[in-house]
């Protein structure tokens, strides 16, 4: 299964994807830290993340 974050800042197209959720979380809550400067629980981040069963799903490309 497959994790994907994507920051909702505008003007911000921090994205990260991966196979452990909590790594994503971990990602998403270290830029949201050092870049956005917030203070943002785990919960809310774990909410923002979109979840795919399927190696086929729709990605944005990250370039
Ligand atoms: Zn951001």
């Amino acid at each position: 299964m497959a994790h994907q974050f994507e920051c909702e800042e505008s003007d911000c197209e921090f994205l990260v994807r991966s196979s452990s959720n909590e790594e994503v979380i971990q990602f998403a809550r270290a830029h949201l830290r050092d870049v956005h400067g917030g203070r943002v629980e785990s919960g809310d981040i774990d909410g923002e993340i979109e979840r795919s069963d399927t190696a086929n799903g729709q990605y944005r490309a990250n370039n």
